[in-house]
């Protein structure tokens, strides 16, 4: 097929992407700004990848010599009962420990050999417009270039520069981040298979993982502002690793940090994942908290699912790109009913920040009682957004205040909202949206 598509990003999503193209006879160029030396998160990649990995004809050898195989998911949660999930009950088996870094560049000098056209150390500077074309602008050790493709697939991770110029909306569902300790293993033998441990403490939660190289990896995930107030120096890190019990025993065997570095963590979704012979795949269109260890598997498959879609969109199916954008934002709503139910089953430290805003509901389950007909109205000096934000992320507030200035009918609040947001949003949510500024401003 005569199109080419560009790929900003050589992660685990934009290299499925590409190597699916490839697959379908599709000319695919990725643009990977990073040399893949530095630490990247995200270790653990689950049992359920691997008919991916084999869809994606990705060689066995790639994972087996650069990762140890998971044999269990254990660790405490909810109570002091220690819970092991063992992969012997999984039916694809093991799962793996990976080390990123080299994983990601395995995979991507394996796409250069099955012929996607590799732009390594660039980075994306911009995009625009050029007649029916994409124009990308690059920049390496070289200089500036540019080149010009039918498609964009945006794969650069949740937290890089929004690409889509048209569309600047990332709705944010909390702040989560992750502070990792790599410490260095004193033992020479790696383990031949390891597990993942988790445990929930009072501020937030821990996970470890040793990988192949004897690293071990010791995450704890906080918000960053609870981060900022009580953890940020090393010390204070370690009053934090004393509050745990069993994650404690297995990091003072280590007995020294080499290196601590903090990764942005949060459940978050592009609320216009696909438009304009765009579309944005992995972490960049909807990324998940890593306690559900689904952030590879959803980058892998999202590459699949937006090959699939170009093809068909290039074929003449002109809704392929808003029906990815559907499946797309539901899934994201069904992975937030889950978190949700995980993290309230953790009840001991309900009163702390960390878990109370974890227990607190959304536009999803708060109860609608405004009735239709109603006037609504918001009156601005009364009403702290910062409040209500958090509820119903996806919404503009100054567009939506600005409707509701003139005391409106709630339906036609509503409709009215629609009509003039720049990005997509669930009618539910405006609905709660409505009703939460009214019932602050009374
Ligand atoms: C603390 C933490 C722990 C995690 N643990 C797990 C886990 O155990 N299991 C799991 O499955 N997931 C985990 N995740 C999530 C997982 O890491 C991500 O979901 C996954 O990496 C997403 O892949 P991606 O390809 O979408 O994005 P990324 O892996 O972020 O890749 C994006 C790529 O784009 C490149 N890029 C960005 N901007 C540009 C530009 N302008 N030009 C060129 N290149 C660019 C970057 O260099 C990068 O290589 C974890 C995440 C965090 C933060």
């Amino acid at each position: 097929m005569n199109i080419t598509v560009g790929i900003i990003g050589g992660g685990p999503a934009g290299l499925s992407a590409a190597l699916y193209l490839r697959q379908i006879g599709v000319q695919a160029i990725v643009f990977e700004k990073s040399s893949n030396a530095e630490y990247r998160a995200g270790e653990h990649i689950s049992p359920e990848c691997k008919p991916l990995l084999q869809k994606l004809k990705i060689p066995e050898s790639i994972v087996r010599d650069n990762a140890a195989p998971c044999y269990a998911v254990s660790g405490t949660w909810g109570d002091d009962k220690l819970f092991s999930n063992d992969s012997i009950f999984n039916v694809y088996g093991d799962g793996f420990i990976l080390s990123r870094p080299d994983f990601d560049n395995a995979l991507l000098v394996f796409a250069k050999s099955s012929g996607v056209v590799i732009k390594a150390n660039m980075r994306v500077t911009d995009i625009s417009k050029i007649n029916e074309k994409w124009c990308i602008r690059y920049k390496g050790n070289t200089g500036n270039s540019a080149v010009l493709t039918d498609y964009i697939l945006d794969a650069s991770g949740k937290s890089t520069k929004n690409f889509n110029q048209l569309v600047t909306k990332k709705a944010k569902y909390d702040d989560l981040i992750g502070i990792t300790c790599l410490c260095k293993d004193r033992r020479t033998r790696a383990p031949a298979r390891a597990s993942i441990h988790i445990e929930a403490t009072k501020m937030g939660w821990w996970y470890t993982a040793i990988r192949r190289d004897n690293m071990l990896v010791a995450t704890f995930m906080t918000d960053a502002d609870i981060y900022r107030k009580n953890i940020e120096k090393e010390e204070r890190l370690w009053e934090c690793i004393n509050t745990s019990i069993n994650t404690k025993s297995i990091i003072l065997k280590y007995k020294k940090i080499d290196k601590i570095f903090v990764s942005p963590a949060q459940s978050q979704m592009h609320t216009k994942m696909a438009d304009d012979f765009f579309l944005a795949i992995g972490d960049a269109a909807w990324s998940v908290d890593p306690l559900s260890s689904q952030g590879i598997y959803n980058a892998l498959s999202m590459g699949i699912d937006a090959a699939k879609s170009i093809f068909a969109h290039a074929n003449g199916s002109v809704l392929a790109l808003n029906e990815y954008q559907r499946k797309h934002t539901n899934l994201f709503y069904k992975y937030l009913s889950e978190k949700a139910y995980y993290y309230r089953l953790e009840k001991r430290w309900s009163e702390n920040i960390f878990w109370h805003r974890r227990h607190a509901m959304n536009w999803m389950d708060i109860p609608i009682k405004i009735d239709p007909g109603s006037k609504v109205r918001a009156n601005k000096k009364n009403i702290d957004i910062n409040t209500i934000r958090p509820i119903t992320p996806s919404i503009d507030f100054d567009l939506l205040l600005d409707i509701m200035e003139n005391s409106p009918v709630a339906s036609c609040a509503v409709l009215s909202y629609k009509k003039r947001a720049m990005t997509q949003v669930e009618d539910r949510e405006v609905i709660v949206a409505i009703q939460e500024l009214s019932s602050h401003s009374m």
